[in-house]
């Protein structure tokens, strides 16, 4: 509030996935309500207000790239996922040795916070200390990973939203809808949704090596993958693309990872994702409450409502985004590149040697 009523200071929000699909439940809203939020967070104050799934689709371009290099030069396999900052920050605590099977990627906020940060310092010409960013997110542990990478300046969960806008009289039911804020103009949007639930960064990856390897979107019935085994929390998943076959793995709860690790059986797969939360971040610790004895049906809803918005997205793949096509061809230049390391990846030994 005190950066809202400086006014010198630019107050950028960045809303993450899962909050559209839970936020509206504090007002009985069941349905999305990311354009409410919209509405909502301009009349706190804020000046221009994101959507974090086209930081969702910087992730799964890296990680796709990422996973395809490691697979092909046989490099620590196998890879897991790095979005969550419960699990990185559990694999560097505990299991220092698989440090380096942990994605390079930067989590989706921390990734789109930094290109905000750019974005709005040279083209905006806005000096870095008046830029604030805040992300808006289901999880407890952003808070956290806010203090590792300096782009984003706060952040806050979506009860703790509710509060603030319950204290300044707004209720969603009585708002309209606004769109989203953009770098350019973007009808379609972005397609990563579903990083917003278990198993949707590993969605949102294979369509893109899909892409990569054939140069072609990956047909429907294959964006329709089924589980090879089904076990509690953990799916595994097999898929071949120009004759590379790539063994993946989902699960949810540092247990079930914990499972994984029992005589090496983690070992058998070339990608892992890694979720702390139960069904992902619409599980996240920081996410309207609701009875204990709901949680689950609560999140199993969430997770459908997320799966909905996706089967309705204009666009299947990150690589089809119009924004990120700009990015690439005006920033980042190509995936992985020394621009996209710099900005989007991080170090995880260093920052274990740094205590962070
Ligand atoms: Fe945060 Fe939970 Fe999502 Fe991990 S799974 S990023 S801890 S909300």
């Amino acid at each position: 509030e005190q950066a809202i009523n400086d006014d010198k200071k630019i107050v950028i929000a960045l809303v993450a996935p899962a909050v559209r699909v839970s936020l509206g439940e504090a007002f009985d809203i069941f349905g999305d309500v990311s354009k409410k939020i919209v509405t909502a967070l301009k009349r706190l104050g804020f000046d221009y207000v994101f959507d974090a799934t086209l930081g969702a689709d910087l992730t799964a371009v890296e990680e796709a790239q990422e996973i395809l290099y490691r697979k092909e030069n046989n490099i620590s396999l196998p890879m897991f996922t790095s979005c969550c900052p419960s699990f990185v920050k559990y694999i560097k605590t505990y299991h220092k040795d698989l440090i380096k099977n942990l994605s390079s990627c930067k989590s989706p906020i921390a990734m789109h916070s930094a290109i905000l940060k750019y974005y709005f310092k040279n083209i905006k010409d806005i000096s870095k200390d008046n830029i604030v960013i805040v992300s808006i997110t289901p999880c407890t542990s952003k808070k956290y990973e806010a203090s590792i990478y300096n782009d984003t300046t706060y952040s806050i969960t979506a009860s703790e939203l509710n509060i603030w806008l319950r204290e300044r009289g707004i209720n969603l039911k009585n708002i309209k809808n606004s769109k989203f804020d953009t770098i350019i103009k973007n009808d379609l949007g972005n397609s990563s949704i579903l990083f917003g639930s278990s198993k949707g960064v590993t969605a949102s990856i294979i369509r893109c090596l899909w892409y990569n390897l054939k140069g072609e979107n990956i047909p429907k019935r294959i964006i329709n993958y089924k589980p090879l085994k089904s076990f509690d929390k953990i799916k595994e998943i097999k898929i071949t693309i120009n004759k590379i076959t790539f063994n993946m793995c989902c699960c949810y709860t540092i247990s079930a990872f914990n499972e994984l690790l029992k005589n090496d059986y983690y070992k058998k797969y070339d990608f892992i994702e890694v979720m702390a939360c139960v069904n992902g971040c619409v599980g996240g610790g920081g996410t309207i409450l609701c009875n204990n004895s709901k949680i689950l049906k609560v999140n199993k809803t969430r997770a459908n409502l997320i799966r909905k918005i996706d089967k309705i997205c204009p666009i299947k793949c990150a690589y089809q985004n119009k924004e990120i096509k700009y990015l690439y061809s005006n920033l980042l230049e190509y995936p992985n590149n020394l621009k996209a390391k710099e900005m989007l990846h991080t170090n995880h030994l260093e920052k274990v040697k740094s205590k962070l």
